[in-house]
């Protein structure tokens, strides 16, 4: 299990946790019984002058293209973010060489915004799985809106990787609440027994409390995005899940206001001079919707739909489908969301969707409780 804390340098509630747990592991000198847990500070020099970041988002370069470059510069000509990139992808690789599978991956923020505690995954069945064990709500699908983020890397590699968003960046509530999300971790991933830790049930409890019992999944249906976060400002006191009436002032952006355009839920409002998003907007994922499509999924689907016209696969044996829209205008996202896949727009006419299932590494996976469990819902 590989752990991150401060990615981004202003949110060291991450940090903290993961320090905490170390020191208690060590301190009672427990060894995990199988395994090896790991756990990697991000954003050095973010974390030191306690901003988001310096040159440039360390959490939106993680994309194959510009890490091949940032690579093959000279590490005198990389910026501070480029070096903290190359060093934490040659941990990554490293890990992944020396260790055995099942690999879980954990990325522990914070947010500007207050928020209940909450899961960020790419909607591959292997991370809906074990992230249903927690009890807090579980975002699907916010990968579409960014470029780069470090786990959508990682789940590109087929690994189980979840982000954790603990609270708000300055509130002691959000260091406790990633403690209480590690150490469930710790034993969900079978590092150690559940036994081992006497304290889990409190933890449990305390985090559903956290989270205000939401532990339903939900799906990114709209983001803001920022030109220049410095001509954004947020109407005071909006949090993340916040329901909203249509017609309600959100923000000022480059002097222009912006209002709800329908009700719905708000996410991740932004309060902070540093950010490429100024908030996203969520809907519920029914419960039938997350059953069905990961039944359609058990019998790869997605192989029927490249007969369909206007549909084909990016290149032999890809896990990535072009679709040209003049043609298969009778598809929508809601219907390839429900296969697994990601979409993008490539172009006016075209979709290049990303298929999460065809990556992921799920025969690591067989066999561990949380992997054969049917339902996809907390108990
Ligand atoms: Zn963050």
């Amino acid at each position: 299990m590989v752990c991150f804390g401060g990615i981004h340098g202003n949110e060291p509630a991450g940090v903290q946790a993961l320090e905490a747990v170390c020191e208690s592991l060590e301190k009672q000198d427990m060894k995990p019984e199988q395994g090896t847990f790991i756990a990697l500070r991000g954003n050095l020099p973010g974390l030191l002058h306690k901003v988001r970041y310096i040159d440039q988002d360390l959490n939106r370069i993680w994309r194959r293209d510009t890490m091949e470059w940032i690579r093959s510069k000279p590490a005198p000509e990389r910026n501070r973010e480029e070096n903290e990139l190359v060093e934490l992808y040659e941990w990554v690789w490293e890990i992944l060489e020396q260790h055995q599978p099942p690999f879980y991956f954990i990325d522990l923020h914070t947010t500007s915004s207050e928020t209940l505690p909450f899961i960020t995954i790419n909607d591959a069945v292997i991370n809906r799985k074990f992230s249903s064990l927690f009890p807090v709500p579980v975002i699907l699908g916010i990968e579409e809106y960014l470029e780069g983020p470090l786990l959508s890397y990682i789940n590109e590699l087929g690994y189980v990787s979840l982000g954790f968003e603990s609270g708000q960046h300055d509130d002691p509530e959000a260091v406790r609440c990633a403690e209480d999300f590690l150490w469930l971790s710790l034993a969900y991933s079978g590092l150690w027994p559940e036994e081992a830790f006497p304290e889990l049930g409190q933890r449990l409890i305390r985090l559903r409390e956290a989270a205000e019992g939401d532990h339903h999944f939900y799906e990114v249906f709209h983001r803001h995005g920022l030109e220049d976060a410095s001509g954004f400002r947020m109407v005071r006191g909006f949090k993340s899940f916040q329901k909203v009436d249509k017609g309600k002032l959100l923000a000022h952006d480059q002097g222009q206001p912006v209002y709800m355009r329908k009700k719905g839920m708000l996410f991740m409002p932004l309060y902070q001079k540093q950010g490429e998003e100024g908030f996203f907007l969520i809907r519920r994922t029914p419960s039938w919707a997350l059953r069905f499509s990961a039944w359609l999924r058990r019998f790869r689907f997605q192989d029927i739909l490249v007969a369909l016209p206007g549909v084909k696969w990016a290149s032999k044996g890809s896990d990535t489908l072009l679709v040209d829209l003049r043609i298969a205008r009778f598809f929508s996202k809601p219907i390839f969301h429900l296969l697994g896949f990601r979409s993008r727009r490539k172009d006016r006419t075209h979709l290049v969707l990303t298929n999460r299932e065809r990556a992921a590494r799920n025969p690591d996976y067989q066999g561990l409780f949380w992997f054969e469990r049917r339902s996809t819902r907390p108990d």
